[in-house]
């Protein structure tokens, strides 16, 4: 009773970092990469930093980060944006998936999620009083039930959360699960948060299909993305959330006194990064692809199965011709003992099947750590 959050401890990314560091691991755990952003971009941060852009930025965002953002989001996906209503610059995305469940999530109120499901999610319904069903994927592609879905909603649903690309397992929707997903929504008050950090991080030529190309969906949605994983810069936190003007008043509400506003020479360095190289992002993908691809190499003779992740910086291995231990325990063995850190995968579920057993590796890394990494994981 005087905990809000009862099954809430310290996060597996900070768990397995932690222990990673005290056991000088490789760390294929949290995902971050071991290499730099663009220079450009990092001496336009120092820039402004000394040319006094170092005060409070606008509560919603700086203008020009908001217009490169709504120019982005028309470019890339066909989707006209207003700038000074639908499009709101947050700390992280984290910072945006939390103002969006906060700001719509009542207490009583149901919000769907589908596991294996990333962890800030199901905190930040469960403090606003709201009840989270998980819904499992189904293996082996990590597909959703629309069946399930279906037979799971309620009156009481307000919220449909998704993450495509999906992390943990890399999985992507394609146009067709849009269309599912529409006709499942149609004539109800359901709004979906889409989270989509790892929207230019698909594979194989294949188009990532966010929320915001499916005018009906975006209609009803918040949709999520970071800076931190386009740009090689987690540490910085800057994420943004675009949504139809009403919802997004109701998400600068919270915005507003949760953090105010997201660091300003932060802001205006990617502002003008964007102006200065908005294709960046279309070789983003083949970047990736070339580490997935590296490392589905280095592990092929391993004895891990696995299949290639269609998006995201992570891969999914499936360890049961390696070892018989449940897969925290795996990881933790991984760790202490072969040196290379992982995160199991039934700490996304709410009900994990014992039979499941995965650990996700974080490619994002310079081929010597990947060569590394791949040189101990064959020796299983
Ligand atoms: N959603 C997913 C699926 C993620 O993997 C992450 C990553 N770290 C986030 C949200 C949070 O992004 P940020 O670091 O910008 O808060
Ligand atoms: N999103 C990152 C991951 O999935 C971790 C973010 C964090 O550490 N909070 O590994």
């Amino acid at each position: 009773p005087t905990t809000k959050l009862p099954k809430v401890g310290t996060t597996i990314f900070s768990v397995m970092s932690q222990l990673a560091a005290q056991h000088g691991a490789i760390n294929l755990s949290q995902g971050f990469p071991d290499f730099e952003g663009p220079e450009a971009l990092r001496e336009r941060v120092t820039y402004h930093m000394a040319h006094g852009a170092n005060q409070y930025a606008p509560m919603t965002g700086m203008p020009s980060l908001r217009e490169a953002i709504a120019e982005k989001v028309e470019r890339l996906y066909g989707c006209q944006v207003d700038v000074e209503t639908e499009v709101t610059v947050t700390s992280g995305a984290t910072e945006a998936i939390f103002a969006a469940i906060s700001a719509v999530v009542r207490a009583g109120d149901e919000v769907i999620v589908f596991d294996p499901c990333y962890d800030c999610y199901e905190p930040a319904i469960e403090i606003n009083g709201g009840i989270c069903r998980h819904l499992p994927l189904t293996l082996p592609e990590f597909n959703i039930d629309w069946q399930l879905l279906k037979s799971s909603l309620t009156p009481r649903t307000r919220m449909i959360i998704v993450n495509t690309p999906h992390n943990p397992s890399g999985a992507t929707l394609s146009k067709a699960d849009l269309d599912q997903l529409a006709d499942l929504v149609r004539d109800t008050h359901i709004l979906l948060l889409g989270d989509e950090v790892y929207e230019h991080i698909v594979f194989d030529d294949q188009p990532h299909n966010s929320l915001l190309t499916h005018a009906e969906l975006a209609a009803r949605s918040f949709v999520v993305s970071s800076f931190g994983k386009t740009y090689h810069t987690t540490g910085w936190k800057v994420g943004y959330c675009i949504a139809p003007a009403p919802l997004s008043v109701e998400l600068r509400k919270v915005h507003q006194y949760l953090t105010f506003s997201t660091a300003t020479p932060l802001q205006l360095a990617i502002a003008d990064y964007m102006k200065k190289d908005p294709h960046y992002t279309n070789e983003l993908p083949a970047f990736y692809q070339q580490k997935r691809d590296l490392f589905c190499a280095l592990i092929r003779d391993s004895g891990f199965s696995f299949t290639p992740a269609k998006g995201t910086y992570f891969q999914l291995v499936d360890y049961s011709a390696v070892s018989d231990l449940d897969d925290v325990s795996f990881a933790r063995w991984l760790t202490v003992e072969k040196g290379v850190a992982a995160i199991p995968v039934s700490v996304f579920c709410a009900e994990p099947n014992p039979s499941m057993k995965l650990v996700r590796f974080c490619f994002a890394k310079g081929a010597d750590t990947l060569n590394q990494a791949g040189a101990r994981l064959c020796q299983l």
